[in-house]
């Protein structure tokens, strides 16, 4: 029987030294900002180094203007936003914005890069049709699955052999961490200066933002969205993530492994 008042199940946070090193993957510029960079400021803020990949520069992301500016508009205020939140290096792959193709090329191009940057985390976002926002974007789908997919890419010798000729040796990241999934496993806290420097993450959007009619501004935003994950770890403002640990054994395994000595 559950008492009332009592607390409820809470998501906790990462083990201090779970991870060293982080790269995000994603569609567009602005994709890490919604959210995710305030994690990425208490992360950096610790000392943890973290990268962007980027797939795509947002060409088409502003009806009003022509690819050719949005890109480098985009390029721009990108690299501010990573600027703010500590980000050490950002790497654009310039695949079409808007029509991201899921693909071996999409793979090969980002397992390259998490071979040279080396990760023992990759943080991507959801590749489901539904996730935490509603309906998911379609690059946002490829992007998510792709880099999935890539990670374990990275860490196949066989898979990929022409990377082993640019001099890139396998590399397994340990955890695979997902925003946006419906059903987190552990939270950061963002509270405070990480949540300030995520809100100016999402403020070097500015011109790009202020194509959108009626975006809310992005400290109210940022803000709002923190404080929501934030009640399923019990602090103010959190970020929450769905983490794979592969060097952890799948629980199915273990589950077995119990079933056959039971048995
Ligand atoms: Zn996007």
């Amino acid at each position: 029987m559950s008492l009332p008042g009592a607390a409820a199940v809470r998501v906790p946070p990462f083990p201090d030294d779970a991870f060293s090193r982080v790269l995000c993957v994603v569609a567009h510029p602005d994709d890490v900002e919604y959210g995710t960079s305030s994690a990425v400021a208490a992360w950096t803020a610790r000392g943890i180094d973290v990268s962007y990949l980027l797939l795509s520069r947002g060409e088409a992301g502003m009806d009003a203007c022509p690819p050719d500016r949005t890109r480098e508009l985009r390029t721009r205020e990108q690299l501010r936003a990573a600027e703010a939140v500590g980000v050490s290096e950002v790497v654009f792959l310039d695949h079409p914005d808007g029509v991201l193709e899921y693909g071996l090329g999409l793979r090969r191009d980002i397992a390259r890069v998490i071979r040279g940057s080396r990760p023992d985390a990759v943080l991507i976002g959801s590749w489901d049709v539904e996730f935490a926002a509603g309906l998911n974007q379609a690059d946002h789908r490829v992007a998510g699955l792709a880099a999935l997919d890539a990670v374990r890419d990275a860490g196949n010798r066989w898979v990929f052999p022409e990377l082993l000729d640019e001099g890139l040796e396998p590399h397994a990241a340990r955890w695979l961490l997902v925003g946006g999934d419906p059903r987190p496993t552990h939270g950061v806290d963002v509270s405070g200066e990480p949540l300030e420097r995520g809100i100016a993450s999402l403020e070097a959007h500015g011109e790009y933002l202020a194509g959108i009619p009626g975006h809310p501004p992005p400290r109210l935003m940022i803000t709002g969205i923190t404080a929501l994950q934030g009640r399923a770890m019990g602090v103010p403002h959190a970020v929450l993530l769905r983490a794979f640990d592969f060097s952890a054994p799948p629980p199915i395994a273990l589950e077995a492994m119990a079933a056959a000595s039971s048995a």
